[in-house]
């Protein structure tokens, strides 16, 4: 293998490194000089299924950092589909550039074309950057696209889908905790009070949950503690509180050293991709303190699972029904984890790798 390595120079190769890494299956790269378009296409696994993933566009600094981000992006969502029980691997798209001067239809359409041309091994969606409108331009092109309108017979906004199977995970995640999934008179901390974090909120209101909310728009926070009746908590402080469940809605790398060290809830259980800074230390950090946390691919895939029923023919019933398993998974997952003294992102992903390794033996056998 090294001979080869050394033969073609492999070694230095900035491609095929890093997807051998984790393990990735196939990378594109469309360019389309009239349009300005320059994006990447990664296939992680496609045992499962098709992969789908949506398209990140956003200014990155280098073609290297976009390619890290669409690579890490798209192995996260092989996990998320494989854990939801989904028949869907994982992939994610990036369009490099300012979306703000880049867009047009002839780039979304040119994409599109790109997308057609994978004969469905890569079906797209909305992401950072992109818009319901962007996906109608490359539904255009070709029919491999989820997260259209609801005028156009699409799933509309999955956010009120997200925030249901958090909903679920921190219910389960109590009962594994306390014993009983009952979160009246709890205190939760949601932080981010955004499309996912207002729905939670709704719902953990008419459970009967004491809720502290911060956002970094004052309006919305306002807003949100009003409505809600909800102690309004600003920036970092969130950390230092003294509560039962902490909800990170924001951004990720939200869980790191710093912020851990501070904690002094029970749970972490919010809808934030990638809450760990760093999988491997974390992970750990978070376990050795005594803290259930609900692996984030797990708890937020009602989103996936939103556009997933888009795919096999929308409706909401069914989202909410197939996002209200995160509830039976999360407990599964805690289970797991408590029973071999792991990490819960480790059992979690340990449970997805072990789901996509059978069906790839099913699918070996006639
Ligand atoms: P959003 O942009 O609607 O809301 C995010 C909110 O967080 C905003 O109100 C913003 O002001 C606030 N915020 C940003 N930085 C903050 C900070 N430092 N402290 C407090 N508040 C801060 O996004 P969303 O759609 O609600 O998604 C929330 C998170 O959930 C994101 O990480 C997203 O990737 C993830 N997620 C969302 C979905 C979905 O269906 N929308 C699905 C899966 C995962």
């Amino acid at each position: 293998m090294n001979e080869v390595k050394e033969q073609v120079g492999l070694e230095d190769a900035r491609i095929f490194g890093p997807m051998s890494e984790f393990d990735h299956e196939q990378v594109m790269l469309c360019n389309d000089k009239s349009t300005g378009l320059k994006a990447i296409i990664a296939i992680h696994n496609t045992i499962l299924g098709p992969g789908l993933g949506g398209t990140r566009f956003y200014n990155y600094k280098s073609e290297n950092d976009a390619l890290n981000d669409v690579l890490r992006l798209s192995r996260g969502m092989t996990y998320k589909a494989a854990i939801s029980g989904l028949n869907l691997g994982g992939a994610k798209a990036v369009i490099i550039g300012d979306p703000h001067k880049l867009k047009s239809e002839g780039l979304f359409r040119r994409f599109g074309r790109f997308i057609e041309n994978l004969n469905g091994k890569y079906i797209t969606a909305e992401d950072v950057g992109t818009t319901t409108r962007d996906m109608e331009y490359i539904s255009m092109e070709t029919k491999h696209v989820v997260g259209l309108p609801e005028i156009k017979g699409g799933g509309g906004d999955p956010s009120p889908v997200t925030a249901y199977g958090v909903f679920m995970g921190m219910k389960a995640s109590a009962k594994f905790v306390y014993g009983s999934d009952s979160l009246k008179g709890k205190t939760v901390a949601v932080q981010g009070i955004g499309k996912v974090g207002w729905h939670l909120v709704e719902y953990l209101n008419k459970e009967g949950a004491k809720i502290y909310v911060s956002d970094i728009h004052e309006d919305r926070l306002k807003q949100a503690a009003s409505e809600f009746d909800a102690i309004a908590v600003s920036g970092a402080d969130l950390f230092d509180l003294n509560i039962d469940i902490l909800a990170p809605c924001a951004m990720g790398a939200i869980l790191n050293t710093d912020t851990i060290g501070r904690l002094k809830c029970a749970i972490v259980a919010g809808a934030a991709n990638n809450q760990l800074e760093h999988e491997e230390i974390h992970g750990p950090l978070i376990k050795d303190k005594g803290i259930t946390y609900v692996p984030d691919f797990l708890i937020n895939a009602g989103g996936l699972i939103n556009v997933y029923s888009e795919h096999t023919g929308y409706n909401r019933e069914i989202a909410m029904g197939d996002a209200e398993k995160i509830y039976d998974t999360t407990l599964l997952i805690l289970k797991k984890a408590y029973n071999e003294n792991i990490h819960t992102q480790k059992a979690a992903i340990m449970l997805a790798e072990q789901r996509i390794l059978q069906m790839k033996n099913v699918r070996a056998t006639i």
